[in-house]
């Protein structure tokens, strides 16, 4: 049976005229959220901003705070989403500090973590670490600028380092949207918890996170990417003072219109999830969880008809956002050759473009697929999949 909520889904998808064709190159390897764009089509004007010439013109948006670029309607707009959401704790002594994209926030945080005031021309950079299969673009951003602050040390799970180190914990993970903690727990470590897919449309809220220095985006949250807003929730005071800096240093502040598109949004969403009324599309969670949910239907079931394939398996929690037991719908499929071939390379044979296992920092017979891309695409995906066929396995089991 169709759910009220499932045919109110199916009412705020529009259907787009196909441009694609059986010799189309499907590029599932980054993941651009674009499939969200239907909902705010179907949203109208709710979330339109008018900008004049006249407006937004000073550096500055809230002089008086410690993230002087922040602008008050985002700092109300982020505090409010969370507390509808219960995905995190934001206090009044928690600090907010807004980035060019979360990704801008994470080298902010790993300068906030390892600067000091008296530099040590002797001391060794400090390591930062992640557990594999981790988010590619973590060593990247780490040694791009070759700071002598701090270096990539690769996978959390071999690291045998002494002194201090950051440990960088993805939760829900990219690439395979494990729950994650903290694994090297040792003295002198620092975290950075990045929960870029904590919300309801991928995983169940199961409790509010409280950590240090907790990373969030607009990409991920609601679809918007091209916005560029992320932002921080900070503890520490001289830490959030740090990373403001780096902001200084790097952009002085993050684009004022982006912040209040972004603070339009959030607030639209938060609305439909405090005062649901009975005319109204459903809110964008719901709506997004039930979307994520038929495309991971439908991925399974793909991979099942092919056998040459495996998908990792999630178990259901109680999600104190929908108030139900709820599924896991990862932002992105990590999907394994049962055959141990190169996966990515199987998969290009085929026309799909993945991000391969060598990327986060495990072995090539994995490869990471986005399930964010437009519904057109999705389904010529699936459809691929389904017939590409082992030569040895029958059904679709999962690891
Ligand atoms: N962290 C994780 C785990 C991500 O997957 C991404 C986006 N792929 C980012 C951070 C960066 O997000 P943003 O678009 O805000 O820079």
């Amino acid at each position: 049976m169709v759910s009220a909520t499932q045919s109110a889904v199916s009412s705020a998808k529009v259907m787009q005229p196909s441009s694609l064709s059986a010799d189309s190159v499907l590029n599932f390897a980054r993941g651009d959220p674009t499939m969200y764009r239907a909902y705010w089509e179907k949203l109208g004007d709710r979330c339109t901003v008018v900008i004049s010439g006249k407006d937004l013109m000073s550096y500055f948006s809230d002089a008086g705070n410690l993230c002087w670029f922040l602008m008050p309607e985002l700092d109300r707009a982020i505090r409010r989403l969370h507390r509808a959401v219960g995905n995190a704790e934001v206090g009044e002594d928690q600090f907010i500090v807004v980035g060019t994209g979360s990704t801008q926030l994470f080298q902010a945080a790993l300068y906030a973590l390892t600067h000091t005031d008296q530099p040590d021309d002797e001391a060794l950079p400090t390591s930062v670490v992640a557990a594999a299969p981790f988010y590619s673009s973590y060593p990247e951003e780490t040694d791009f600028q070759r700071s002598k602050l701090y270096k990539w040390a690769g996978d959390a799970y071999s690291y045998e380092g002494e002194g201090p180190y950051i440990e960088v914990v993805t939760s829900p993970n990219n690439p395979d949207g494990a729950i994650r903690e903290a694994v090297v727990n040792r003295e002198g470590g620092k975290l950075i918890h990045d929960l870029a897919y904590y919300w309801p449309q991928y995983t169940p809220i199961t409790r509010k996170a409280d950590h240090d220095i907790m990373l969030f985006t607009f990409s991920k949250a609601t679809g918007h990417a091209g916005t560029r807003i992320g932002w921080a929730v900070v503890k520490d005071k001289e830490i959030a003072m740090k990373m403001v800096k780096f902001m200084e240093l790097s952009s002085i502040g993050v684009s004022r219109e982006s912040q209040l598109r972004a603070a339009k949004i959030l607030e639209v969403i938060s609305e439909d999830c405090l005062n649901p009324e009975p005319n109204k599309v459903v809110n964008f969670f719901e709506y997004g969880q039930v979307i994520m949910s038929e495309r991971w239907e439908k991925l399974r079931e793909a991979v099942k008809a092919s056998g040459a394939f495996s998908l990792p398996k999630y178990t259901q929690n109680f999600c104190i956002f929908t108030g139900k037991d709820t599924d896991s719908n990862p932002a992105f499929a990590w999907v394994k050759s049962k055959e141990g071939l190169n996966c990515d390379n199987l998969l290009r044979e085929h026309k799909i473009v993945t991000r391969g296992g060598k990327n986060f920092g495990v072995c090539p017979s994995y490869t990471r697929i986005s399930m964010l891309s437009p519904d057109e695409e999705f389904n010529l995906f699936v459809e691929r999949l389904a017939a590409i066929k082992g030569s040895t396995t029958t059904n679709g089991s999962t690891y």
